[in-house]
C-alpha cells in the first residue's frame, strides 16, 4: 500500500480508503524521481477521518492500560524491525542520511517504549476540603479527537511525537501528513499501527496535495469532536492556524523553529565543541528545528575552533544519501536551496568570510561556515531560522555579552553551553530563556524521554511524558456526605 508501491491511499477507520480522486506526486529530492502518487485528500476523506476518530474514543480512552501497552511494544519492534527499508524511505523522499535515518529510528522505538508503561501512571489527586464531610478529586481525562500536522523534515520521528503522544493519554487521532513527505511522515506510521493491531479509527491518515492544506485543516477546526491541534511547522503557518483555533476554541499545542544558539566558554574543550557543533548545526543538513544556527566562540579560542570546525565539517560526505557514508544529502526543494544560497550571498556581499562551503549541486548544499558576519546581515540576526547548512560563528569576549546577545531572538527551542566548568555551566543556563538548555551537548542531543518544547516564537507544550499536560484535562469531582 505504500513503502515502494507507488499509489497510496489514507487510513481511515483502520482501512486503506482509495477515494479513486485525484493524486500527486511526491519526489525523491535528489533527482526528483517518483517515490509516489498520493492521494489528494478533500475535507469529506478528512471529515470521515474524524468521525472514525470519534467514534473509536470512547472504547480507547477506557481501555486498560495492559492491553494498549501491548500494542505499543508491538508497534516499537515493527519499527526495529522494518529499519533498513525505513532508512530507505526516509532517503528517497526526504534526503534523509543514514545517520539521520537510523537517529529517527532510535528514538522512536525509545519514545513507544516509554509510552506503554505511562498508562500505569497516577492519573489524580485527592484534595482536602474545607466543607466537612465532603471530599475532592482532580482526574486526568483525555481530550477527544487530537488532529495533528506532521512536518517533512524530521518526519519519521516527528511523527509519532504527534499522535503517540496523545494517544498514550487515551486521544485518538487524525494526521495530516506533510506534502512533501506523507509516507514517512504518516502513511508509514500506519501500516506500523496496523500491522500491531491498533483498533479502527484510533489513528487515522488523510493525505492532500499541496495547496490544500487549508481545507482539510477547515474540518478540524470545525469539528466539535476535535478538542485539540497538534501543529509541528514553520512559525508562520502557525500564526495563521493559530489565529483560526482562536475563533474555533481549540487547544494548541506547537513546535515551531529555534535559532538555537551555542556559546563556547573559554575554558571548553575545544575538540568536544567542535564535535557538538558539527552534529547540531550541520544533522539532515540544517533542516531540524534544533539545529545550531549561531556559535558564540571565547575569542582566545576563536580561530582553533574554526579551522578545526572546517577540517570537520569539510569532512562531510556530500551527495545521495542511499550511500551509507553520506552525512549531507539534498535540501527539501528549489525554495530551500534559494534561500541558504540568497542569505550567504547577502553576508558575503556585506563583508562576511566564506571560512567553507557555498557551493551547491543541484539541491545538495556544502555545509557552510561564515565568520565576521556583518549584524544586519539576515543569517546572523536571529529574527529567522535559516533551515539549511548553514552556520554562523561569531568570536566574543565577554560572556555576559554573548549570553544576551545569544538570546536576542524571537525564538526560544534549544541552546548548548560548553565550559569545563559545570557549575558556571549551570548558572548561565538558568538565566537562558530557551526552553531546553544543554551544558556540554549539542542543540540537537535530543532523547525520547527529555521534555523538548519551546517558549517565545518557538512554540507552546512539551514532549515525553510532560505531554500529559497538553493531552489532557482536569476533572474536579466533589462529593459530600449529604
Ligand atoms: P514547513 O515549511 O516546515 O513545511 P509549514 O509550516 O509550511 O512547514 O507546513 C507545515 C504543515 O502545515 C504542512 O502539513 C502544511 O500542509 C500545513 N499548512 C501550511 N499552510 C497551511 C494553511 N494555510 N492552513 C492549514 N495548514 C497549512
Amino acid at each position: 500500500m505504500t513503502g515502494t508501491s507507488t499509489v497510496t491511499s489514507h487510513f481511515i477507520n483502520g482501512a486503506w480508503t482509495d477515494s479513486g480522486g485525484p493524486t500527486f506526486p511526491v519526489r525523491n529530492p535528489l533527482d526528483d524521481e517518483l517515490v509516489a502518487d498520493a492521494a489528494a485528500g478533500s475535507a469529506a476523506d478528512a471529515e470521515a477521518a474524524v468521525t472514525a476518530a470519534a467514534a473509536a474514543f470512547p472504547s480507547w480512552a477506557a481501555m486498560a492500560p495492559g492491553t494498549r501497552q501491548a500494542l505499543f511494544l508491538r508497534a516499537a519492534d515493527i519499527v526495529e524491525r522494518r529499519q533498513e527499508e525505513l532508512v530507505q524511505l526516509m532517503a528517497v523522499e526526504g534526503g534523509a542520511s543514514r545517520a539521520f535515518s537510523t537517529f529517527q529510528i532510535r528514538l522512536s522505538a525509545a519514545m513507544l517504549r516509554q509510552a506503554a508503561s505511562w498508562g500505569y501512571l497516577p492519573v489524580g489527586d485527592v484534595i482536602r476540603s474545607d466543607t466537612p464531610g465532603r471530599t475532592a478529586t482532580v482526574t486526568r481525562k483525555p481530550l477527544g479527537v487530537v488532529a495533528g500536522f506532521t512536518p517533512w523534515n524530521g518526519a519519521f520521528y516527528l511523527a509519532w511525537r504527534t499522535f503517540l503522544l496523545p494517544m498514550a493519554f487515551g486521544n485518538t487521532t487524525v494526521i495530516k501528513p506533510s506534502e512533501l513527505a506523507p509516507i514517512s511522515s504518516g502513511l508509514i506510521h500506519a501500516e506500523i499501527l496496523q500491522e500491531a493491531g491498533f483498533p479502527a479509527g484510533t489513528f487515522n491518515v488523510v493525505t492532500n496535495a499541496p495547496g490544500d492544506a487549508a481545507a482539510i485543516a477547515e474540518v478540524f477546526f470545525t469539528s466539535p469532536a476535535v478538542r485539540c491541534i497538534n501543529f509541528t511547522g514553520s512559525d508562520k503557518t502557525a500564526r495563521i492556524l493559530g489565529e483560526r483555533a482562536g475563533r474555533a476554541l481549540k487547544r494548541m499545542v506547537l513546535e515551531l523553529g529555534g535559532f538555537n544558539p551555542a556559546i563556547i566558554l573559554e575554558d571548553a574543550d575545544v575538540e568536544e565543541s567542535i564535535k557538538a557543533v558539527t552534529f547540531g548545526a550541520f544533522l539532515h543538513q540544517g533542516q531540524v528545528c534544533m539545529n545550531t544556527r549561531k556559535v558564540y566562540v571565547a575569542r582566545s579560542l576563536h580561530d582553533e575552533f574554526v579551522s578545526g570546525l572546517a577540517e570537520r565539517v569539510r569532512a562531510l560526505k556530500t551527495g545521495d544519501p542511499t550511500d551509507p557514508a553520506v552525512i549531507i544529502g539534498p535540501l527539501i526543494n528549489d525554495h530551500a536551496v534559494e534561500q541558504i544560497d540568497a542569505r550567504v550571498t547577502d553576508a558575503v556581499d556585506r563583508g562576511a568570510t566564506l571560512v567553507t562551503g557555498g557551493k551547491v549541486e543541484g539541491r545538495v548544499y556544502q555545509p557552510t561556515i561564515l565568520t565576521h558576519v556583518p549584524a544586519d546581515a539576515i543569517c546572523t540576526t536571529g529574527a529567522d531560522e535559516t533551515f539549511g547548512p548553514l552556520l554562523v560563528v561569531e568570536a566574543f569576549d565577554d560572556a555576559e555579552t554573548a549570553l544576551r546577545d545569544a538570546q536576542d531572538t524571537p525564538y526560544g527551542l534549544s541552546a548548548s553551553i560548553m565550559t569545563r566548568d559545570r557549575v558556571r555551566g549551570l548558572a548561565m543556563a538558568e538565566r537562558f530563556d530557551s526552553g531546553i538548555v544543554h551544558v556540554n551537548a549539542p542543540t540537537m542531543a535530543s532523547e525520547a524521554a527529555l521534555p523538548v518544547g519551546g517558549v517565545k516564537d518557538s512554540g507552546w507544550g512539551r514532549s515525553g511524558y510532560y505531554s500529559i499536560e497538553d493531552f489532557t484535562e482536569l476533572r474536579l469531582t466533589t462529593m459530600s456526605s449529604e
